[in-house]
């Protein structure tokens, strides 16, 4: 005969079973949440995502001749038609769909911006 008294299980209602399951993964998702933060942080400081560094550009950087540092007098990325955002130091290029452009770079595709 068995001496030790088993305690008879307790039964656990639908209700606290989704409970149980919210707190873990709420315990589980939580540390997560600082990191992303200080993975966006660390973005922040190392400048934006350029085009130069998506690697889907590949293609279209090499046909338009992109290069970071233009070594054309007058014409760069910053005073480019193709330039649709200028945010001072980076900008958006029409021809990328993802990244940044430095205002300084320059490609072939370089088109004097109107002034108005
Ligand atoms: S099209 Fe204009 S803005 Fe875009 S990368 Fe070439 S020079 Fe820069």
């Amino acid at each position: 005969m068995n001496s030790k008294k088993e305690t008879p299980r307790k039964a656990i209602s639908r209700r606290d079973f989704h409970l149980l399951a919210m707190g873990t993964a709420l315990a589980v998702a939580t540390p997560a949440v600082p990191a992303l933060a200080d993975h966006h942080e660390d973005a922040e400081k190392a400048g934006p995502d350029l085009v130069s560094d998506v690697k889907s550009n590949s293609l279209l950087l090499s046909q338009v001749a992109y290069i970071g540092d233009s070594e054309r007098e007058g014409q760069q990325c910053g005073n480019c038609a193709l330039l649709i955002v200028n945010e001072g130091e980076y900008g958006k290029c029409g021809l990328f769909v993802e990244g940044k452009v430095p205002t300084t770079a320059w490609c072939t595709s370089w088109v004097q911006k109107r002034e108005m």
